[in-house]
């Protein structure tokens, strides 16, 4: 199974971001430093240091860092050894910005992709099959970010090592093709996510391409396929979490340390080397690298860092965790796989056999145009260089070419993305009639964007469902094609009786489309969060006024009440003064009585 054993070990690089505006207003200061290029030494303490096989200062390109620490990962995987690729750090120390980046500084991810496409090309004696998946843990769940139904994956494992069930893997025909679909995942990933920063703070987010190649040619049956997967990923943060006081984030922050803590465990037990059980199942991350870290694939660990120093602390973790990781001793070898068990075999058969049956079919006709087409919808998948002296039906192949990607940056050139890289890729199969550059297609200028019009719309990727060994379907005439994530797909010849003949235009304005698609889309978001907002002002104004209102309402009854109160006291103050007075009245009538009745007695006797 495998051969070429050669002693290496892991790759482990540190990585400064600059400080950040915010970090400068702050009044922050260094608190560690690149001291020359393999070095991390502490402003404060300067016998704190730690060596490394490549440390990056702030300004240093992805570029860069891309040909120092990832370049020999690819390549290695592009002939069958295993790679993966980490960053790790705090959140907000640049892991995203180094595995993703942005069209102005094109991340690790972007420029693996041109890369392995660039590899094709430079290997006319080999044909490939790429297949992408991308996934993501949350809190210990995996989920398939490029299928929304994929929620709550098992990993499970055969004699290929493990794998998870039901992934959707989709086969990769270009180097936009691939950039489209990670779009389309990281889409997914914004809208499962209702506190997207939170979220992918503490989320690993792990990119796998699957790559298979065989020789050339006609005779080709019984040589191994080469396969090997390389994994790209985005960690979760790795700041501790003791800081965290609420039940959700305790227990989201729990999980992350487990797979992280495991992460961590494993990768001491294995720069040990003399442990003999390391546990890659105790964490979702951990058993789903379990192969590629077990000692036989391509490491590199990409650490960045913040030099700040207000994250002083953190920082001397991700150098301590780095610099353990350093011990590691990989042997990477070569993963060559039986016939029957390679999705790039069973195709290859597929279409040797359909060839069979073609050749078999004398006359023209609706079955012999549909076999070529099956035959050129397999083939598609199929990736050739140009350059390859075996390529039977060039026209028939899909094209890709490093120009695709000529926005990305070569070593030692910074391109940045405008509407001159964006370039057509024009092939035309031998024998074409289209001599006349002029019957291509021009491409129509759209929103300021270059994009080709086309009939066909409708092959292009093909998506599959995982199974490390997989088997011909049963009916190979029911191959599904799903629709083409291609937005640009011309196909000016419209010859039904040559139907190989075409020319496809290709250009990166899909991924652009898509983009400015994502961007009118959060630009509506916006627009709507503003509309809300405003109203909820209003409202907020409106119940602003009511509340002043009833401010003075409530005075008022303040005031009523006290002057009640007074009244009342007035009142019984009155009530008493108009019962005594009665009292007197009375007393006084009495008296007044007596009197009378003594003045009558006086004058009955006479005295008066
Ligand atoms: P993380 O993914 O580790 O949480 P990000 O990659 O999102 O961190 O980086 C945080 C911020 O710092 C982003 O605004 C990013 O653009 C910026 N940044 C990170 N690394 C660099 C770098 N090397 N150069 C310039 N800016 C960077
Ligand atoms: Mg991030």
């Amino acid at each position: 199974m495998n051969s070429e054993r050669l002693k290496e070990n892991v790759s482990v690089t540190i990585r400064f971001r600059p400080l950040s505006p915010r970090e400068i207003r702050q009044g922050e200061e260094i608190a560690w430093y690149a001291n020359g290029e393999t070095i991390v030494r502490n402003e404060n303490t300067p016998s704190i240091a730690f060596a490394y096989d490549q440390v990056f200062g702030p300004t240093i390109t992805t570029r860069h860092v891309y040909d120092i620490a990832a370049q020999h990962v690819v390549s290695g995987a592009m002939e069958g050894i295993n790679g993966t690729i980490f960053a790790y750090g705090v959140t907000s120390s640049g892991k995203t910005h180094t595995m993703h980046g942005n069209q102005r500084s094109p991340g690790i991810i972007p420029l693996a992709i041109k890369d392995a496409f660039c590899i094709i090309q430079e290997t006319p004696s080999r044909e490939f099959l790429l297949r992408l998946s991308y996934l993501e843990i949350y809190n210990e769940v995996v989920n398939d970010l490029l299928n929304p139904a994929g929620h709550h994956l098992r990993i499970r494992e055969d004699n290929q090592g493990t794998f998870v069930e039901g992934v959707k893997q989709e086969v990769v025909l270009s180097p936009a093709h691939a950039l489209s679909i990670i779009a389309a995942g990281e889409e997914q990933r914004h809208v499962a996510s209702t506190k997207l920063n939170l979220h992918s703070s503490r989320s690993h987010t792990i990119f796998t391409l699957t790559i298979e190649s065989s020789p050339c040619g006609e005779n080709i049956e019984g040589e191994a396929v080469n396969l090997s997967q390389l994994n790209l990923i985005d960690l979760a943060g790795s700041e501790s979490s003791k800081a965290e006081t609420t039940g959700i984030r305790r227990k989201e922050g729990a999980y992350i340390n487990k797979s992280l803590l495991t992460l961590g465990t494993v990768i001491s037990k294995l720069s040990d080397g003399r442990a003999a059980h390391i546990p890659y199942r105790d964490s979702k991350l951990t058993r789903l690298l379990q192969s590629s870290l077990s000692g036989h694939g391509r490491v590199s660990l990409i650490c960045t860092v913040t030099p700040s120093s207000s994250n002083s602390e953190e920082t001397h973790n991700t150098l301590k965790f780095a610099h353990h990781a350093k011990h590691i001793e990989i042997q990477a070898a070569q993963n060559k796989i039986n016939d029957e068990k390679s999705l790039i075999k069973t195709y290859q058969n597929q279409i040797r056999s359909l060839k069979e049956e073609l050749h078999q079919l004398e006359h023209e006709g609706e079955a012999k145009d549909a076999l070529l087409s099956q035959i050129q919808s397999l083939t598609r998948l199929i990736l050739v260089s140009t350059k390859s002296p075996h390529q039977t039906d060039p026209g028939s192949r899909y094209s890709f070419m490093e120009e695709e990607l000529a926005y990305l940056p070569k070593r030692g050139r910074n391109l940045s993305l405008d509407h001159e890289n964006i370039q057509l890729h024009v092939t035309l199969n031998e024998g074409s009639h289209i001599k006349d550059d002029k019957k291509i297609k021009k491409p129509q200028k759209r929103d300021g964007l270059t994009l080709t019009s086309g009939s066909d719309k409708s092959s292009g990727g093909m998506s599959t469902t995982s199974n490390p060994t997989p088997t011909p379907p049963a009916n190979t005439h029911t191959l599904a094609i799903v629709e083409s994530r291609r937005l640009s797909y011309s196909s000016p010849s419209e010859s039904t009786s040559e139907p190989l003949q075409h020319v496809e235009v290709l250009t990166y304005s899909e991924a652009i489309q898509e983009q400015l698609n994502e961007k009118n889309n959060e630009c509506k978001g916006l627009e709507e969060t503003i509309t809300a907002l405003k109203q909820l002002l209003s409202e907020n104004t409106t119940i602003k006024a009511q509340a002043v209102e009833i401010e003075q309402l409530k005075e008022k009854v303040a005031k009523i009440t006290e002057s009640k109160e007074q009244l009342e006291i007035e009142n019984k103050r009155l009530r008493e003064e108009s019962a005594y007075a009665n009292e007197l009245a009375s007393a006084a009538a009495n008296e007044l009585k007596m009197m009378s009745e003594q003045v009558v007695k006086l004058m009955n006797q006479g005295v008066v």
